[in-house]
């Protein structure tokens, strides 16, 4: 069986045509500049007509649809329907910028291909064993709940995929291994995953808390928020795009790539250099977390952009900890190896590449078998 995976974004969509168990990539693309003067397609609908056109739908069994936000509501992959369509439409307050794209994608796809069942895979769902503990933040409760004021947490997908690649290359069933999961892309975060479930993840309610990312700021004092209306005179609007869009690498440095950075770092550029620290040290912070968190942690995974590319990242972040039984070889770490912990090291550290469109596959694929 065919599953085309959708990964709509504001201005782009990606997809993927696999073919399914084990799934074997047959085509993949990506459309840019959705709905900008001069880019790939005037919207949506249009972008969706031309995967449709270049893709070879024949013997399409499902189509898997990238959602970000599933709120408290989906803990799996579900096959949509009306019903799933008007529950993640209430769920566009708490994710504006990412739920409209998804909801454009699945209506043309809907619409384009009323036989073909859709399945929603949501970023939130494997967060959703968090106990309460762990989402619950110390504000006013009812407030909370009657505004859905929570840790959510993302990238659910990609650390659900790690977690587990992780258990198969120690060799070890998934439900009897410990793992901290560190997505670090343009997006960043850590998960804590035990025995195969997440159990705390560095993202909230949103994707701005947590670890440094590219443009995000992560984790800061909501007090700033006030202190930059009430004081620096900024609106709700500017403090939310200097957040989002002007804070992390880019806020400390002027570039949210992190190649970039580490270049700079090394021509002597103090920005580079306390952007690089930073970034680090909240790694490291949330790894401190996650143990306490765990109690044992067999293993700690990095992945993504970052992750998987810079071993300056890597050792940096996990250097000092090795009374936590934490050690990373550096001839390993340098040479690009998957297990890249010493031999005498208790926690196996691994950098395994991500594939959320292959999770969102499988996901999909057992969401109709269910
Ligand atoms: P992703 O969101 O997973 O595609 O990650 C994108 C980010 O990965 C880029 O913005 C870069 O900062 C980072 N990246 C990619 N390649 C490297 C590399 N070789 N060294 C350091 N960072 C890298």
């Amino acid at each position: 069986m065919k599953i085309l995976v959708l990964n709509c974004g504001s201005s782009s969509v990606k997809y993927r045509l696999f073919d399914s168990t084990p799934p074997v990539t047959l085509t993949k693309g990506l459309i840019e500049r959705v709905g900008e003067a001069g880019g790939d397609a005037a919207d949506h609908t249009e972008a969706l007509q031309r995967v449709m056109e270049s893709v070879d739908l024949s013997g399409l069994g499902a189509i898997g649809h990238r959602v970000v936000h599933g709120g408290s509501l989906f803990s799996t992959a579900t096959i949509i329907d009306d019903k799933v369509v008007a529950a993640i439409e209430g769920l566009v307050p708490l994710a504006p910028l990412h739920n409209p794209a998804a909801l454009s994608g699945i209506a043309v796809a809907r619409k384009l291909l009323p036989d073909v069942p859709q399945v929603a895979v949501f970023d939130t769902a494997f967060h959703q064993t968090i106990p309460a503990d762990g989402v619950t933040y110390a504000i006013d409760a009812d407030l909370a709940s009657r505004w859905q004021i929570r840790r959510y947490g993302f990238h659910g997908t990609s650390h659900a995929y790690v977690a587990r690649e992780t258990a198969a290359l120690l060799g070890r069933p998934p439900e009897e291994t410990n793992v901290i999961t560190l997505h670090l892309g343009n997006g960043a975060s850590a998960c804590a995953v035990e025995r195969g479930r997440s159990v705390a993840t560095s993202m909230g309610m949103s994707p701005l808390p947590g670890l440094v990312m590219g443009t995000r700021s992560g984790d800061i004092d909501p007090t700033v928020l006030f202190h930059l209306h009430r004081t620096a005179g900024l609106t709700l609007d500017e403090i939310e795009h200097s957040l989002t869009r002007t804070a992390g690498l880019q806020g400390l440095a002027g570039a949210n790539d992190m190649r970039e950075i580490q270049r700079r770092r090394h021509d002597g550029d103090p920005a580079a250099e306390l952007a690089f620290t930073v970034y680090c040290r909240r790694i490291k912070e949330y790894v401190g977390a996650y143990l306490a968190v765990l109690g044992h942690a067999d293993a700690i995974t990095f992945t993504a952009g970052v992750g998987e590319n810079s071993p300056e990242v890597r050792a940096a972040a996990l250097h000092g900890l090795s009374t936590l039984g934490i050690d990373i070889d550096d001839t390993r770490n340098r040479r690009g190896d998957r297990l890249i912990s010493s031999d005498s090291a208790r926690v196996r550290v691994c950098v395994i590449p991500t594939d959320e469109e292959q999770e969102i596959a499988m996901e999909t694929s057992k969401a109709l078998r269910d």
